[in-house]
């Protein structure tokens, strides 16, 4: 298996949907293995090997069929180091699973360790706190680790993220200049769904000290708009820095098998011939085109407009798993 480090520069298409005109950010063009956000924060370690050079382990944790988990077996497997990924659960029907985020880490080398009791209790931690404390158990384990072992937590949230994602903000910021797209529209906005919203928080800051006036909008997916402040804050206190938040008007359960996602993400592959994510894209296209369609964002006269941008941030591996899960439940709709 050939793996490269080079990310390249991601393109920008001009698509319609919905009516609307939109500015589409092609971050799941980056590199085979490390598609979108997660390749942004993952760039630091990619790029660099001097600090690094003692490493012969990475240790991360998450959710099972996290997009993280495909990038950080990717890392791994091009660095020569072994990956141990811990998980709460590894469902049966996953088990034997060559595809999606965990069969393609699988392949790539990566050690997937579920947290059984008996791993528990050696690491003296009692068995009923570990599916709402994976965080706080993996931070506290964490600190025991030898100093080759390289610790990442779940969904990269950390700072050295925030050296890729600026690499993000610039790549945007010189296509909007280059593209007059300052001097052509009285507002510039990009729009993406957010997990751990590290990446939005990051992206918002760089244009903020930058002073780049683009503003970030994005929408909660895991938990509600003030866990997601909770998530900005811990990155960085100063609110004037946050990202914009779209109200959900829909509720969805984040993973689960939802008709109207689905019939979304078609319309989208249909209208605009770009296959997007099928966990977090519905839910953030869904608060975008609510918001276009409201009274808050400006709508185009015929001397000043507003440019959206959206953020496509991969995932696509994952999609392996997700549409054989909408075959079985949906049928008709194949
Ligand atoms: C990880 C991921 C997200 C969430 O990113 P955060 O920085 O955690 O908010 C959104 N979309 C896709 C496709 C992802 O892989």
């Amino acid at each position: 298996m050939k793996v490269t480090a080079t990310l390249s520069v991601s393109p920008i298409e001009k698509v319609n949907v919905a009516g609307h005109s939109i500015y589409i950010k092609r971050d799941d063009l980056l590199n085979t293995h490390f598609s979108g956000n997660k390749a942004r924060k993952f760039a630091y370690y990619l790029q660099q090997n001097q600090d690094l050079a003692n490493i012969t382990h990475l240790v991360s944790y998450g959710s099972i069929q996290a997009n993280s988990l495909y990038s950080l077996a990717a890392l791994a497997f091009l660095k020569g180091w072994q990956l141990n990924y811990y998980v709460s659960r590894i469902p049966t029907w996953l088990k034997d699973s060559t595809l999606g985020n965990y069969g393609q880490a699988i392949a790539l080398g990566a050690n997937i360790i579920e947290l059984d009791d008996d791993l528990l209790s050696s690491m003296n931690i009692n068995s009923a706190v570990k599916t709402e404390n994976l965080d706080s158990i993996m931070a506290s384990f964490s600190k025991n680790l030898p100093s080759n072992t390289l610790f990442i937590p779940e969904g990269g949230r950390h700072s050295l993220a925030q050296i890729g994602i600026n690499t993000l903000a610039q790549e945007v910021a010189d296509y909007c200049h280059n593209h007059r797209l300052f001097e052509n529209h009285n507002k510039i906005q990009i729009m993406f769904p957010s997990g751990t919203g590290t990446t939005a928080l990051f992206l918002q800051t760089w244009f903020k000290e930058n002073n780049v006036s683009i503003e970030v909008l994005t929408c909660p997916c895991v938990g509600d708009e003030s866990y997601l402040e909770k998530q900005f804050n811990e990155l960085n206190s100063n609110k004037s820095h946050w990202p914009t938040i779209l109200k959900n008007s829909k509720k969805f359960h984040f993973g689960k098998i939802n008709q109207s996602h689905y019939q979304l993400w078609h319309q989208l592959l249909q209208e605009t011939e770009i296959e997007f994510d099928l966990l977090y894209d519905p839910i953030g296209w869904q608060c975008l085109l609510e918001y276009l369609e409201s009274d808050s964002s400006e709508k185009i006269t015929a001397s000043s407009s507003s440019a959206i941008f959206y953020l496509h941030q991969g995932g696509l591996v994952g999609n392996q798993t997700m549409l054989p899960r909408y075959k079985r439940k949906y049928p008709e709709m194949f």
